[in-house]
């Protein structure tokens, strides 16, 4: 560390955390500690080698605002490959988008997009107008169908509910809007879709490499002070930092330490959602390489049942064809889950040889309605900084890695000011 650097440690080694800490090191010569439960890094991404191929259970594609990340991929020697485009119901998703009510996508796409940068603009004042508050908790479908973009809507059935990001019937199209903006609509009609051929896990340790992060720590406390922080693990040891940065969830974090209003109010104005990623062979299932299916999207959408479906790769070893199956887990259990994928599958004129094995994340913080319209997301700005406390991660922005990444960059400079 050099003259008048700073110490700053940061709780969770998943994307957020691993993003900001690259910023810091990029912009400052402060000092910077990641404290990550686990025994790696990476969090929600998962690349498991089976055979020859390579599955991600966890994260799995870049868009277009994935810039910093993809450069970042690059120095980090890692080959980024596009997609096949994909298909819904057994067309191409422009075909499916197109299908939907209204004026052409084009149009509608426009009128979206100005649409959602005049609510999002609304919401950066520190008192937003009730009316903004309103729109912005109102439930997707419901400010869709006022506006007519019924080809926009058949977009967030796949690019939203597709993706575990919420039932378009429930959720604010806060959320919606936050992840569909110019880049993702231009991704998905260009297929400007990517995946790394090494890996996510392996990008994230190559990311972390010349970091300082201590696996499997395991933080009993936390203790604020005005003249520093001091983190107490399980085994005794403590250090002490000048600031810290919540890369994990909120509601956990809180349980660190002694939780401001804030970090109160945040923790339970979330509920989590899930997504259940299961990998299975067949022989006689589809060829392409990803499949969506509309009925398991609509608003309203059931738990449980198969949204989309990737295929990963062969192994006759294990059954034939590799595909990992997407669900959101709802309150099943890891086996009704397969049990269900069994169904769906038949339902598809093909057949399971052998599930192999299956993750279900904690998965896309959803924001309670009520409290987007008291106000929660100036409250999440304006808690940064407090008490020597800055919060990243899927919470504070939207679970991808591109928001996350988005909002680390504005954070930074914040956080540096306020260090000096
Ligand atoms: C199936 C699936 C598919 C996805 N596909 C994509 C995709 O295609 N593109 C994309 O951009 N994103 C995708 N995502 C989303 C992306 O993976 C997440 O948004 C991202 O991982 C969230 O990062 P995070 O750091 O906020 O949280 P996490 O990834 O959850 O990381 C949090 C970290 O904090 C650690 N932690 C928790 N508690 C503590 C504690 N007490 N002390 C220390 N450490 C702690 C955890 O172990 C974890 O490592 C996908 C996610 C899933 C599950």
């Amino acid at each position: 560390m050099k003259p008048g650097g700073k110490r700053i440690a940061i709780l969770g080694a998943g994307p957020a955390g691993l993003t900001i800490a690259r910023l810091l090191t990029e912009q400052s010569d402060h000092s910077v500690t990641l404290f990550e439960k686990s025994h790696r890094v990476g969090g929600k991404s998962l690349s498991v080698r089976q055979g020859e191929d390579l599955i991600e259970f966890g994260t799995c594609y870049t868009i277009m605002s994935h810039r910093r990340v993809m450069e970042w991929m690059r120095e980090e020697g890692i080959t980024i490959q596009q997609i096949v485009p994909h298909k819904i119901d057994g067309i191409p998703a422009r075909d499916f988008f197109n299908s939907g009510s209204g004026a052409p996508l084009a149009i509608q796409g426009i009128r979206y997009v100005i649409a959602r940068r005049n609510l999002l603009k609304k919401l950066e004042s520190d008192t937003p107008a009730q009316a903004a508050l309103d729109e912005a908790a109102t439930p997707a479908v419901e400010w869709l169908r006022a506006r007519k973009l019924g080809k926009i809507e058949k977009m967030m059935m796949r690019t939203v509910t597709g993706m575990g990001y919420g039932d378009l019937q429930t959720v604010p199209i806060l959320h919606a809007m936050r992840w569909v903006d110019m880049d993702l609509i231009l991704s998905g009609t260009l297929n400007k879709i990517y995946m790394p051929a090494e890996g996510w896990s392996e990008f994230w340790e190559r990311l972390a490499q010349n970091m300082d992060v201590r696996l499997e720590a395991h933080v009993r406390h936390i203790e604020r002070s005005a003249k520093g922080h001091r983190i107490v693990l399980a085994d005794g040891t403590e250090e002490s930092f000048d600031a810290l940065i919540c890369a994990m969830p909120v509601d956990r974090f809180s349980a660190l330490l002694e939780p401001t209003e804030s970090e109160r109010i945040v923790g339970d104005a979330i509920h989590w959602g899930g997504f259940a990623t299961t990998l299975i062979s067949s022989e006689d299932w589809f060829e392409e390489q990803i499949e969506y299916y509309s009925e398991t999207c609509l608003p309203g959408v059931e738990p449980g049942l198969l949204m989309s479906a990737r295929r990963e790769g062969y192994d006759a070893g294990l059954g034939g064809h590799l595909y990992i199956a997407n669900q959101l887990p709802g309150d099943y259990t890891g086996p009704e889950l397969v049990e269900i994928l069994r169904e769906e599958v038949t339902k598809r004129g093909a057949s399971i040889n052998a599930v192999i094995q299956q993750e279900v994340w904690e998965y896309f913080p959803e924001y309670a309605a009520d409290a987007i319209r008291k106000g929660l997301v100036a409250r999440m700005r304006q808690m940064q900084g407090e008490r020597g406390t800055w919060y990243t991660g899927a919470t504070f922005s939207h679970e991808s890695v591109a928001n996350i990444c988005i909002h680390n960059e504005a954070l930074v400079p914040k956080l540096l000011a306020a260090l000096k």
